[in-house]
This record gives C-alpha cells, structure tokens and sequence, in this order.
C-alpha cells in the first residue's frame, strides 16, 4: 500500500525558507529557524507538493495553507509566541503550523490545535510525531483535539496568540474572550471577499482590529457544510 505520507526533504525545505526570507515575508530568525525545523514535506499527503508556494489540497475540501501565508502568520505572531507562552491554532489541519506554534512557545509553553475533521485530526498527529516537534507532543506542551473551533478551546485558555485558519464571516466572539490581555489574534475575516485582520486585545481588556491584506482561505464553517460535496 502507499504511504498515507511524504517522507519531506530538508534540503528542499530549506530553500523554501531561504527563498521566503529573500522576498522579505519571513524577517526573524526565529521564524526562520522554526520553519527550517519543521520540514512540511512531513505535513502533506503522499503526492501533494510541500515546497510550492501555494495552498494545496488535502481532503475534505480544504487545503494546506501556503508557506508564504504561514510565515506571514507566525511573522504577526511572533511577539506572542515567546517560550513560555500559549497559543491556539484554530483549523489546525495538517498539524503544520500548530507544530511551528509548539517550537516557537517550547516545552515551557503551550500550543493547542483544533480541528472538526477527526481524520485530520488523526493526520496531523502522525505528522506532528514523524517532525521534530514529536518531543512537545510526548510530554503534552503540544496537543490537538477534535472540536468546533468557533468556540475556542476554553480548557487551556486565555491564549497570547490565536491563529484561525479558516476564514470566519465575523470574529467569534468566543476567540476574543480567550485572548489574554495583551495577546493576539490573526483571523481571516470575510466570505467571498477576506481580510488577514490582527486583533490586539490592551491590558485594560479593550480590543484594536487592523486589516492586514486581502486573503482567501476556505470557510471557517460546520462539520456539515464543509463536507456538503465531497
Ligand atoms: N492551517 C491548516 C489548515 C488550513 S485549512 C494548515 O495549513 O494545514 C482550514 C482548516 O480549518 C481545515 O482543516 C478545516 O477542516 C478547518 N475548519 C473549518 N471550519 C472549522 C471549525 N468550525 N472548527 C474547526 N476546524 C475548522
């Protein structure tokens, strides 16, 4: 049988950052770094192509996101995913940028996926254990769980970081209320039109909504509409 799996190449993988710093998307070394340890070879099904830089299809009607759109995340988060801290990767889908999340954070902080699709789920927790974020999965500072991630995941909040995957027509009011003060949150906001919004939440609790730049992901929507034609 064929593996479910890529099997990644760390030299490919690396070009690919290479070529994201030299267009000026990924400014931090750390950034940098996270992404050169996590080889999203890892991250695709068998046949799918990790170091293009497009989104590419996956199952269930959704895609993994493009590289350049992970380094822009994790470039916007990057103040909020210090060691120690705690973050939520809402649609988290091939586990990839959960795992960037987790070495970011390190065994000292938290990261947290939330997925609706249990078969991704599934997916993604293979491909976290074959990556070099397996250690944060073992001692449980890295975990995904299968829930609607338009409510959050209450359980480990508040977050310094929230990241949506999928496009929301409003933000969830849930996702702000588990934000700490001071944290962050990076949402496609939109149907057919989207922005990348950033949601700053102040220490005194009060919200500040920019709009990034015009995106396009799949909706952040039911279980039962994603999988409405597959
Ligand atoms: N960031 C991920 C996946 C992006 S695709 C990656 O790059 O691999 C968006 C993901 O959001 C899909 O896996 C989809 O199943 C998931 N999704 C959509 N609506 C959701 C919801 N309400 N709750 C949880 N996950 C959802």
């Amino acid at each position: 049988m064929e593996p479910l799996w890529t099997s990644g190449s760390t030299s490919k993988n690396k070009e690919l950052v290479e070529r994201l710093q030299q267009y000026g998307i990924i400014k931090s070394k750390k950034v940098a770094e996270v992404m050169e340890t996590i080889d999203r070879g890892l991250f695709v099904p068998a046949g799918v192509s990790a170091y293009v830089d497009s989104p590419m299809p996956i199952g269930y009607n959704v895609t993994i996101s493009a590289p350049h759109m992970h380094a822009a995340c994790l470039e916007l988060l990057e103040e909020h995913l210090q060691p120690g801290m705690k973050a939520l990767d809402v649609g988290s889908g091939t586990g990839y940028l959960t795992a960037c999340f987790g070495m970011m954070v390190g065994p000292q902080g938290n990261a947290v996926g939330v997925e609706h699709i249990p078969e991704l789920v599934d997916f993604s927790i293979e491909n976290i254990k074959r990556s070099a974020a397996l250690p944060l999965l073992s001692e449980g500072s890295l975990s995904v769980h299968i829930a609607d991630g338009r409510l959050g995941w209450p359980e480990q909040a508040p977050y310094d970081a929230i990241h949506v995957g999928a496009a929301a027509p409003d933000i969830p009011q849930p996702l702000i209320d588990q934000l700490k003060p001071g944290g962050r949150l990076v949402i496609p906001v939109g149907t057919i039109f989207q922005d990348l919004q950033v949601v700053d939440k102040k220490m005194d609790g009060s919200i500040t909504i920019q709009s990034e730049t015009p995106v396009r992901y799949v909706p952040l929507t039911s279980k039962e509409a994603q999988l409405e034609d597959c």
